[in-house]
């Protein structure tokens, strides 16, 4: 994390002294049996509340119904009571674990759709997620036909934006975006945030880690209104983040239904393989032959690496495409929705697809490169194993600084990543 304390927004002076209402970490609430706490995590809460028991409006149940939602995960449980009271959140958990949920129908239960006015705002770090939050929120607000849900981000032309923001029958009463886009919408007066009452940020810690994303978060945050509820949510949120997380809120309640440690799937097997650069594709190659996949994610580290990986998996007639960020945004977004749609199996991506992507059918993660940091991988293999689902992630070490890297996911998750055994039982990594 750099330390830029001075250009962050500075809500109270006597920000330092905010306090959690309820500090959870869930974790410690020392009255619940041994074989729940096993749970704890999992995709389905430990208390047995349902999606009614948080008076949702009507239009929501049904949706939710829908949906095939039956019951709230531990963080909608944790979060939704709250969160739909207008509180600030500040939320950890898992991946996979259904946080999107939690501000999709906190926002819809809470919003007023007043036309012209954009009334809450989602930013996220990549366009894809941009795109499947929105998609989310038209899920979720089908029986609300007067509100309006939007997503703007770059690489589209503006004039679409603009468009669609001077017409007050279309203006959006929700508006998800990626933050350069927004921003510049803000700065020339196409979009107005004067009425903003809820402010989310996903992939929180991402958003506000890099100086440039965060001076742009910073800007679109200070051209809403002062009071308003702010969310944010990640799977990662080290302890300096949440500091920084606080300065944008007020009495934040904090949930953290992970601890750091405990971070990674119940559900997900996870191997490397010690190998030499050279032979990374043929062991891929046997891995994709032997392996059982409903669809596969492989990140590499850099972009002329995925386009050559799908390039050799595609003449080796894998069904296999690539996403980077390198790509003319329309085409990232088709091959997105492609993969989505099952259309293709295998995705080859750079790490612009490893936070926050949720496709549901993959099964098994393949890191052919090391990432760079911890935080990374625990994201990359997250993209398996959703919901509660098995999945497999293996990882390929070549050099004695991937080995440190293995290490220290290993120390700071407290998981064992053992080498990758000859056979693996299908059933320990895809769901029947
Ligand atoms: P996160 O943001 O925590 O990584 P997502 O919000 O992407 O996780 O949710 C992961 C998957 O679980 C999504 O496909 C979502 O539709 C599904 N999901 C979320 N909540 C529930 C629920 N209560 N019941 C069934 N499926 C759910």
């Amino acid at each position: 994390m750099t330390d830029h304390h001075d250009d962050l927004v500075d809500y109270d002076e006597d920000d330092d002294v905010i306090q959690s209402i309820a500090a959870v970490p869930a974790a410690v609430e020392t009255d619940i049996a041994e074989d729940a706490k096993d749970k704890k995590g999992s995709y389905v809460g430990v208390h047995s509340t349902g999606f009614r028991d948080f008076l949702l409006k009507p239009e929501l149940l049904r949706a939710i119904v829908d949906c095939g939602f039956e019951h709230p995960s531990e963080v909608q449980q944790e979060c939704i009571p709250q969160s739909i009271l207008g509180m600030d959140i500040l939320c950890q958990a898992k991946s996979g674990m259904g946080k999107t949920a939690v501000f999709v129908l906190a926002t819809l239960q809470q919003v007023e759709a007043v036309p012209g006015e954009v009334s809450v705002v989602i930013l996220c770090h990549t366009r894809e997620l941009a795109f499947q939050i929105k998609n989310e929120f038209a899920r979720f607000s089908k029986y609300l036909p007067e509100v309006r849900s939007e997503v703007f981000y770059g690489g589209t032309p503006l004039k679409r934006d603009q468009d669609i923001l001077r017409n007050k029958e279309l203006c959006p009463h929700i508006l998800v975006g990626t933050p350069g886009r927004v921003l510049a919408l803000i700065r020339e007066k196409t979009l107005k945030l004067g009425n903003v009452k809820h402010f989310v940020l996903d992939e929180c810690d991402k958003m506000l880690d890099q100086i440039d994303m965060r001076r742009d978060v910073q800007e679109i945050f200070k051209s809403t209104p002062h009071h308003k509820q702010v969310m944010m949510f990640s799977a990662t949120l080290s302890k300096e983040v949440r500091q920084v997380c606080k300065r944008f809120m007020q009495n934040p309640l904090e949930i953290y239904v992970d601890d750091e440690t405990k971070l990674t799937l119940h559900g997900l097997q996870q191997y490397y393989v010690d190998l030499d650069e050279k032979s990374k594709n043929r062991k891929l190659n046997d891995l994709l032959d032997n392996l059982e996949f409903n669809q596969v994610c492989i990140f590499v580290k850099s972009v002329s690496r995925a386009n050559e990986l799908n390039k050799l998996l595609t003449e080796c007639n894998f069904p296999s495409i690539c996403i980077h960020s390198q790509m003319a945004q329309d085409e990232r977004i088709a091959r997105f929705k492609s993969f989505k749609e099952f259309n293709k199996r295998i995705l080859v991506a750079t790490d612009v697809f490893a936070r926050g992507v949720d496709v549901s059918r993959v099964n098994v993660v393949i890191n052919y490169d090391v990432p760079e940091v911890a935080d990374t991988y625990l994201h990359r293999v997250g993209r398996a194993g959703r919901f509660g689902t098995k999945g497999l992630a293996i990882t390929f070490v070549t050099d004695d600084q991937d080995k440190e890297v293995l290490k220290t996911i290993q120390a700071r998750f407290e998981v064992q990543i053992s080498e990758l055994p000859d056979e693996i039982d299908v059933a320990t990594y895809m769901t029947a």
